[in-house]
């Protein structure tokens, strides 16, 4: 049987503990995982691309060789079915938090099932103690000089922290 390939594409402005979680319980659904950042200009992310992209896969080396190896981490700025066709993933990973974001997958999940057929989107939960972490709370808190710690990885608490001291 060929190796499941699965994506999970998001902004990861910046990765968090929910995201870590989410791309952990993902390896165990498929063999490898391309963790795919999104561009997302119209997000007007704090972080630029390149940023992003070495937070992740800095997290991503923090899992461990076996687990890391069969992760690879990308940017894109393509439409997201296109990149999944294009690296030949079946599974496109998303992560669902509470009812807030459902409506926002629902849509995109059906959007996307229009444009392709050949691909399935997969909702994984975080655990409890991750699921309400968001990254846009994160840089909120750290932005007012609140402690993000248990929200983010030392390292990525270290980015943050430095983006606002320079503002
Ligand atoms: P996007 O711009 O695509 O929403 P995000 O980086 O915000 O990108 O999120 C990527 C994916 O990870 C989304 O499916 C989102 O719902 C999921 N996610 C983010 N934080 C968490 C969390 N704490 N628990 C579970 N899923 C999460």
């Amino acid at each position: 049987m060929p190796d499941r390939l699965g994506l999970y594409p998001g902004t990861f402005d910046p990765i968090t503990r929910g995201h870590l979680d989410i791309i952990q319980r993902a390896t165990r659904v498929v063999d490898r995982l391309v963790v795919a950042v999104a561009v997302s200009d119209g997000k007007e992310p704090l972080f630029g691309l390149e940023e992003r992209v070495r937070m992740v896969k800095d997290e991503v080396a923090s899992l461990g060789a076996d687990r890391a190896a069969r992760i690879e981490v990308r940017s894109f700025s393509s439409l997201l079915v296109h990149f999944a066709r294009d690296v030949g993933a079946g599974i496109i990973v998303r992560g669902l938090r509470a009812v807030s974001d459902f409506e926002y997958e629902f849509q995109m999940t059906g959007m996307n099932q229009r444009m392709t057929s050949e691909i399935e989107t997969v909702f994984l939960m975080a655990s409890e103690r991750y699921q309400f972490i968001s990254s846009r709370f994160v840089k909120e808190i750290c932005r007012l000089d609140g402690d993000i710690s248990q929200f983010v990885s030392p390292a990525v608490e270290k980015r943050v922290k430095a983006r606002y001291a320079k503002g």
